[in-house]
């Protein structure tokens, strides 16, 4: 081989051994500097930055020991690598500082629910507006910062075991959603036109009246969802409205296979039928049902719980909620101990339930969180 003039080996010898240096410390600081400790929400938002930082230190690494097996080099050719490796860093890096500084005043909680558990999430309901949902319920909820949609029968706000007004605005201006769940509590597909007119529309005047406005509406006993006739009267006061009782709603309306071969949430389909789930007949979970039906015990409803949270993930793996169970509860207290047709979760249940939640890193939702797409004719998550 040619021998290199000794100026050029001189300089080689220099730039190389720098380069050394440089790289072998930034490929162990790339590699084993602890970030997460460091910087614990931009190790959940960035990960890729680090994987892609720490693709290049190895390559650098590489290339080293490549330098080292050539002696006749020349030294603008290496300095022409270090030049590309230190821009190639400078590329990478700055994505990452942005992206940590805007994550930085996003609440770390936040990060979790909507980042690292995507394919997560649940829809919260009280039905009945006992009291026992804000002396017993709401405590649980705001120890974990979740908020629920609270439905309401209008004419007995203020009974013995009821909620009272003073609790519902409570509720309203701590974040929570109200919904309407009629004046009485009547069954709607028993009720004349007239009736069924007053029950809807009376209760959205009744939460109107209180400063409250109602966007959505649950049928009690899911009567009348499946009647175009009630469903035409939710229509004209509501944005949705919930029914039961399946494990999970789909957001595309088409996972009820059984049930009915529809593929969006239109309410009738082009022949003028009332399509078997809508925007009107939102499908949600009574916990309260499945456990009379099964006669289930707290450890055996807490894993009918996990169960049914966890069966939307395998709709959900591209990223987006497609699939998502909204739980209803009525009473949360121990009147029921013992007997599962109380429509009573023992509080020691509830809050291993919402502990559950939490602790895998479920975004926890309302119903006000539900949106309908009038191009798609598909229901979606607001957030
Ligand atoms: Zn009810």
């Amino acid at each position: 081989m040619t021998q290199l003039p000794s100026y050029y080996n001189i300089q080689f010898c220099r730039v190389s051994r720098f380069y050394k240096l440089t790289s072998t410390s930034l490929y162990i600081f790339g590699n084993w500097f602890p970030f997460e400790y460091l910087f614990p929400n931009v190790n959940a938002t960035s990960g890729h930055n680090i994987l892609s930082k720490k693709y290049i230190y190895t390559i650098q690494f590489l290339l080293i020991i490549l330098l080292n097996g050539i002696r006749n080099f020349r030294f603008i050719f290496v300095i022409a690598i270090a030049l590309i490796t230190i821009l190639a860093n400078v590329v990478i890096t700055m994505p990452h500082v942005a992206y940590s500084q805007s994550s930085f005043s996003v609440p770390n909680n936040a990060n979790i629910n909507t980042i690292n558990n995507n394919n997560k999430a649940v829809i919260l309901n009280f039905d009945d507006a006992y009291k026992s949902q804000y002396t017993n319920a709401k405590p649980i909820l705001d120890k974990y910062g979740y908020k629920a949609t609270f439905y309401i029968i209008c004419n007995d706000v203020g009974d013995n075991e009821y909620l009272s007004w003073g609790d519902i605005t409570a509720l309203y201006n701590d974040g929570n959603d109200i919904g309407s769940h009629t004046m009485n509590h009547k069954d709607l597909s028993k009720l004349s036109e007239k009736m069924v007119n007053f029950e809807v529309g009376q209760s959205k005047q009744c939460f109107l009246d209180h400063g409250i406005n109602t966007t959505s509406f649950a049928y009690p006993f899911n009567g009348g969802s499946d009647e175009a006739s009630v469903i035409d009267v939710v229509a004209k006061y509501y944005d949705i409205a919930r029914t039961g009782t399946e494990p999970l709603m789909y957001l595309h309306c088409d996972g009820f296979k059984e049930e009915s071969s529809q593929t969006d949430c239109r309410t009738y389909s082009d022949d003028g039928e009332l399509n078997f789930v809508n925007r009107y007949s939102i499908i949600g979970w009574s916990h309260d049902d499945a456990r009379k039906e099964n006669s289930y015990d707290d450890s055996e409803m807490l894993n009918k719980f996990t169960e049914v949270v966890n069966s939307a993930s395998m709709y959900n793996t591209d990223g987006t909620i497609n699939a998502i169970p909204i739980v209803i509860w009525h009473r949360i207290d121990n009147s029921g101990e013992g007997d599962p047709g109380a429509y009573a979760t023992t509080i020691d249940l509830f809050e291993k339930e919402i502990k559950y939640l939490h602790d895998n890193g479920f975004k926890v939702l309302t119903m006000a969180d539900i949106g309908y797409d009038t191009n798609s004719n598909y229901l979606y998550l607001k957030r």
